[in-house]
């Protein structure tokens, strides 16, 4: 997998492991076995640059690809001329000749939205292909169940068949609730009154849990990124994402003094601290700050796991290196924040999220380099 030039700087940096992520997506492709195997590449590939995962994930064997909006829709069409490229938001009022012309699907979730994608099929005299989106217990976007019928007659009345019958899940990262059966029940009733046409429920959590939720094509987001998609298990996916920050300062500080910004933690014991060059500006969340009430995120300096102290500030946060003794980090030195010895999730938990959300902040002042470490040799 040709990768782009790693970018250098000395401000954090941000290595996305294209190697990583093409092994998460064939991983996903074997447990999806009969099933076709899409890449959900939406906020910028959940923050890995949708540019270049793309790529990988059509060098992986994908052919389909979900995202958001028609603008990031066009920067996988870009990049990839021939993939097949469905908009989950749907098909934005006026905008089906962008569609059309750069073979973009709709993911269709409303009344409106059918008559005026059919109205362009009729002006064309061409079966434009789409997705028909039907909500089974979500209340976001979709077709409500009662207006299957509706959206059967006006696509029959002209002859039209959809590319795909959709449906999304609320519960599937916790596999054991009940929703989950519910709503896998209403989808095959909807897919009985559409006969022949392919159908799509899974997300990462249910392509990972549930053979019966794969149908025709799965669509695995947050697995491939290395994220935690199924709550209360170990996460077999390979981590994808390193963010490390560089060390500005290290100096000592007495107890009873207190550390940044509301003085909301107070030094219990003489410590060193380190200052480190990453802030809520770069997407480390403030609610990864602590207290001496609350724990909050973590670095891994000279192979030991600290604490970030006190509140995180814009461009800098503070960690506790009294623990390392004599073995102090220099300045400059870098300091993970995410990366193989603290995942994703691992940082989302004490902030009170979830790892989608720390991926998808992933934005900012980051020299961003790509690596496929399936081609570094291991020493
Ligand atoms: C984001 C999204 C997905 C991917 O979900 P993950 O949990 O990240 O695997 C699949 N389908 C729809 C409709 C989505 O919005």
């Amino acid at each position: 997998m040709p990768v782009p030039a790693v970018a250098t700087g000395y401000g954090c940096r941000l290595t996305v492991d294209l190697g990583a992520m093409i092994r998460n997506w064939q991983a996903l492709d074997k447990v999806s076995d009969g099933a076709l195997t899409g890449a959900v590449v939406k906020a910028d590939a959940y923050g890995t640059g949708i540019d270049a995962s793309s790529r990988a994930f059509y060098f992986a064997g994908a052919r389909f690809f979900f995202v958001a909006t028609p603008d990031e829709a066009l920067a996988v069409r870009a990049a990839l001329p021939d993939a097949f490229i469905f908009v989950l938001d749907g098909l934005f009022p006026g905008a089906a000749p962008l569609y059309v012309g750069e073979r973009l699907m709709p993911v269709l979730s409303s009344l409106p939205m059918l008559e005026e994608w059919l109205v362009a099929c009729l002006a064309r005299n061409e079966a434009l292909p789409a997705a028909l989106h039907f909500d089974t217990g979500m209340n976001r976007l979709g077709f409500r169940l009662s207006e299957t019928s509706i959206v059967k007659r006006m696509c029959d009345e002209i002859g039209y068949a959809p590319q795909m019958i959709m449906s999304h899940l609320a519960c599937a990262d916790q596999p054991q609730h009940e929703k989950n059966r519910t709503q896998l029940a209403l989808f095959a009733s909807v897919k009985a009154q559409f006969p022949g046409i392919p159908a799509s429920l899974a997300n990462s959590a249910a392509t990972m849990t549930s053979r019966d939720m794969h149908f025709q094509m799965v669509r695995p987001g947050i697995a491939l990124y290395g994220g935690r998609a199924v709550n209360g298990r170990r996460n077999p996916m390979m981590p994808a994402v390193t963010l490390e920050a560089p060390i500005l300062q290290v100096r000592d500080a007495k107890t009873g003094e207190s550390v940044g910004y509301g003085a909301t933690y107070t030094l219990s014991r003489d410590s060193r601290i380190g200052v480190i060059a990453i802030g809520y500006a770069d997407g480390f969340l403030r609610s990864l700050s602590s207290s001496n009430q609350h724990g909050g995120g973590r670095a891994f300096v000279r192979g030991k796991l600290v604490p970030i102290i006190g509140r995180v500030s814009m461009d800098m946060c503070a960690i506790d290196l009294t623990e390392l003794g004599a073995d102090l980090p220099l300045p400059g030195e870098m300091v993970e924040v995410l990366g193989k010895n603290i995942s994703v999730d691992d940082q989302a938990d004490p902030a009170g999220t979830i790892g989608y959300e720390i991926l998808t902040s992933l934005k900012g002042r980051y020299s961003r380099g790509y690596i496929d470490s399936s081609e570094t040799p291991t020493s």
